[in-house]
This record gives C-alpha cells, structure tokens and sequence, in this order.
C-alpha cells in the first residue's frame, strides 16, 4: 500500500502536527488508507495514525473537498459503524440501505444506487447475506463501547 500513497502516514503525521493541513487533504494517500492500524500500533511515539488519517478523510468530506467516490468512502463508514452501534453485529440490508441511500440523496446516482444489486443472489448462496439481520444479545457492551471511544478513552 505504501508504495502507492503520494504522501506516507509519517509526512502526513508532520503536516498536520505543523498545521499544514490542507496540504494533508490535498493527498491521495488519506483515501488509500484501509484503516489498517498497523502504523498506529507500531509507531514508536504512540501516535494513532490511522485515527489521524481518518480524521483527515472525515474533514475532507465536511469541507467539500473530498470527490463523489471518496464521499461514497465516508459515507460507508459512516453507515457502517452506526448499523454496528445499533445493532451489535452487522445487519447487511439496513447497511445497504442507509449507505446507498445517503449516497444516493447525496449525488443522485443512479447507476450507483443499483451496482452491485445482482451480487445478492450469489452471495446469499454463500451465506454472505441475510435478508433479516439479528442484533447482538448484549448490545449494552457495544454501546459502551462507542461511548468509550467517543469519549477519547478507545486505548
Ligand atoms: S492504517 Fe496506517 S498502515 Fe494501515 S493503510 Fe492506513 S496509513 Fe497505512
């Protein structure tokens, strides 16, 4: 992966400790990034590089700047981590709904509001979807969870 971000997490890391951080948003790196930790749990100094680079992505998206795809990136998480938070545990046909439907209101792409749809059958078949999704049993853990995070305290 590295070797395709036009900017590494370690200069992106300086530019916004420096303040610098539109040059930070103008890099393709930010979108690059899959979120995958390995930089905030190895770097020596502690930092969360992956919560910076997300917080990059998530100002992007606030200011504007970020493109419809890159949009579609935040959107998705966004969508994601909301459906985790009420539900405990994944439930695919209310992610796709808030997701494609956000998106949707957002740049009124059609073509893209139906991507995908055939892929349903198939992974159906391979139980990589289901049309009634379940809660988590203890959903108080999850929501302590977000909370503990919110509040800054996610080490
Ligand atoms: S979390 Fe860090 S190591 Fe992982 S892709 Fe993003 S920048 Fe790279």
């Amino acid at each position: 992966m590295a070797e395709r971000m036009d900017a590494p997490p370690t200069k992106l890391m300086r530019l916004a400790q420096l303040g610098h951080v539109d040059e930070a948003l103008r890099a393709e790196s930010i979108w690059l990034c899959v979120g995958c930790q390995t930089c905030s749990t190895r770097c020596p100094k502690s930092v969360d590089c992956a919560a910076v680079m997300d917080a990059l992505r998530q100002l992007a998206f606030e200011r504007g700047e970020a493109s419809p795809a890159q949009r579609r990136t935040v959107i998705f998480q966004k969508a994601f981590l909301d459906n985790i938070r009420r539900n405990g545990r994944l439930n695919e046909i209310e992610l796709i709904a808030l997701f494609k439907g956000e998106a949707f209101l957002r740049d009124r792409n059609i073509p893209a509001l139906f991507q995908d749809a055939t892929l349903a059958p198939q992974l159906q078949k391979r139980r990589k979807f289901h049309l009634i999704g379940e809660k988590a049993r203890d959903r108080g853990v999850v929501a302590r969870i977000f909370e503990r995070v919110l509040k800054g305290g996610g080490q």
